[in-house]
């Protein structure tokens, strides 16, 4: 029975990083935000290797870089890829640059307890009431627009708050994407699944790359190689679905036989011990994580993070998508609350450049998956991406660090601004140094980035390094008759027209 209604500006339900990060942004606008938590944090999520979109772009709105400069986190520089015959995998580097010195050019790889926590906590300290222990049941609705939802307390006592607003951030789990209407549309071309563990002792890329994520492919799919620490290491396989008997059957059998069947993976582990004891003592399995819901929003109520869509985790976007579609989202939620905008138009704004992402990713993904069905292989055996022309390589660098939509909240710093205007010549270097030879694959690798989807990505590029060489210039809309970030970016604006030349 419910005891109580309490009034808010916003209920956000979930505290992960979507949550967290549209919580902190909407209640820096002075608005009475509440935060709804099934667990109690710490609590474990998968989701370890992070881009600097998010690091260097949407942490820094949220005011968390120095929490997250002296947690220890590993430091990842870029990517290592491992296919094909030969030995060396190939390495991508967020720099560009072969000597890794601009300071904001990587991310980090983190314990997600550790990392949510610091936002979560963040949120507390700008004035959100957090509220742990105390999962949603429900969604309220009035005349059919949603005005807050139904809760249990940490004592067990359902709850009601009542909001202007309800932003859906409980990931992939939750149920109340069921309350803005329409449908989950489950992904028809990723449909793996995973499933990973930890390791003490494992060994280390060389050099600058020893914080890289690695992607190792084997004929059944691709491992992650990821260094949370000096010593612990998340492993975990990505595999076909036809192999869910044999991972139900034997979870732990499953993870060892892919190892054992990836030479760099196997080598990297022969010195380490599996963790068999506390939250990174369990083998997990994760399936159905590809999907995108037909609607992001309905009257009073938006989907964020994993809640609106996710997909496979190749090149770990999952952060990513979860902390910009909370930036986008608070920026709708501060617009309407200060009476600037229409719901309509601003969170028309939200789901276009959220969807706009996705799908860039998705397309993108899905053009490197198809690469090798031809071959009957994966992806990761068509070729070293390196054996690219250099504006290709930029473009692909640029799309897996997170900042191809090229929102100032996400690469405006210098560093990242010298980044971009350097990076052809740095490019270049990175290139020659690889050796790559043009080969048949690297030519459908090139195909690929010819495809409408990528040259839209370089296009934005261009405006990227434009922003470069000219920081003054103002942010032209995303979208065709779309709005522009405010110049705190934490609400939308009607874009100005250009002033007359005359
Ligand atoms: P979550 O982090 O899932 O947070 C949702 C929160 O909502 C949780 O704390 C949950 O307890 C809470 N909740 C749920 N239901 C309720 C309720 N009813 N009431 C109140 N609270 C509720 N991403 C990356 O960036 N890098 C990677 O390397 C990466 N690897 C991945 C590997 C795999 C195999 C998979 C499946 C995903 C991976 N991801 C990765 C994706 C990443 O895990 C998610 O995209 C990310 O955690 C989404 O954040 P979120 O805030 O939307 O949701």
């Amino acid at each position: 029975m419910t005891t109580s209604t309490e009034e808010f500006d916003v209920v956000v339900v979930g505290g992960g990083p979507a949550g967290s990060t549209a919580a902190t942004l909407i209640a820096r606008q002075g608005h009475r935000v509440a935060l709804l938590e099934k667990e109690r944090f710490p609590r474990y999520q998968i989701g370890e290797s992070l881009l600097p979109a998010t690091i260097h772009g949407v942490c820094r709105l949220l005011g968390v870089t120095d929490e997250l400069d002296q947690a220890g986190f590993t430091v990842k520089r870029g990517g290592s890829f491992r296919w094909g015959s030969s030995p060396d995998p190939w390495n991508f580097l967020f720099a560009l640059s072969p000597q890794l010195s601009g300071p904001t050019s990587y991310a980090y790889q983190v314990d997600r307890m550790t990392f949510d926590d610091i936002l979560l906590r963040n949120a507390a300290k700008h004035g959100v009431d957090v509220r742990e222990e105390s999962p949603v049941l429900s969604a309220v609705s009035t005349d059919g627009q949603v005005t807050g939802v139904r809760y249990t307390d940490p004592a067990g006592r359902q709850q009601e708050l009542s909001a202007r607003y309800v932003l859906d951030a409980s990931g992939n789990s939750g149920r109340l994407h069921r309350a803005v209407g329409g449908q989950r549309h489950m992904s028809d071309f990723f449909k793996n699944l995973a499933v990973f563990g930890y390791f003490e002792g494992g060994k280390r890329l060389p050099g600058p790359d020893a914080g890289n994520i690695l992607c190792a492919a084997f004929d059944e799919g691709w491992l992650w190689y990821i260094p949370l620490s000096d010593t612990l290491t998340s492993v975990g396989a990505v595999l076909t679905p036809d192999q869910i008997g044999r991972i139900q059957a034997d979870r732990e059998a499953a993870l060892r036989e892919a190892i054992q069947s990836c030479g760099i993976v196997r080598d990297l582990l022969s010195e380490a011990t599996r963790v068999t004891e506390g939250t990174y003592g369990e083998i997990r399995v994760r399936k159905d994580y590809s999907y995108s819901h037909s609607r992001f929003w309905a009257p009073g109520i938006a989907l964020i993070g994993d809640a609106a869509c996710f997909i496979d985790p190749v090149f770990s976007t999952g952060v990513h998508l979860a902390t910009y579609s909370g930036l986008l989202a608070a920026r709708s939620v501060n617009s309407v609350l200060a009476g600037e905008l229409t719901e309509e138009r601003a969170f028309t704004e939200f789901e276009g450049r959220y969807r706009r992402e996705y799908a860039v990713f998705y397309e993108f993904l899905s053009a490197f998956y198809d690469m090798q069905a031809d071959e009957n292989s994966y992806f990761w055996r068509a070729r070293k991406v390196t054996n690219m022309a250099t504006t290709d390589m930029e473009a692909f660098t640029t799309l897996v660090a997170g900042a191809f939509s090229g929102e100032r909240a996400l690469v405006d710093s210098e560093e990242l601004r010298s980044r971009f205007t350097s990076s052809s010549t740095d490019l270049a270097e990175a290139v020659e140094r690889t050796g790559a030879a043009q080969t048949e694959s690297g030519e459908r690798m090139t195909e690929l980035f010819r495809a409408p989807v990528v040259s839209d990505v370089m296009a934005e590029m261009n405006q990227i390094q434009r922003r470069g060489t000219e920081p003054e210039i103002s942010e032209p809309p995303l979208l065709a008759d779309g709005l522009v970030p405010t110049a705190d970016g934490l609400r939308w604006a009607e874009p100005q027209p250009a002033p007359d030349p005359a």
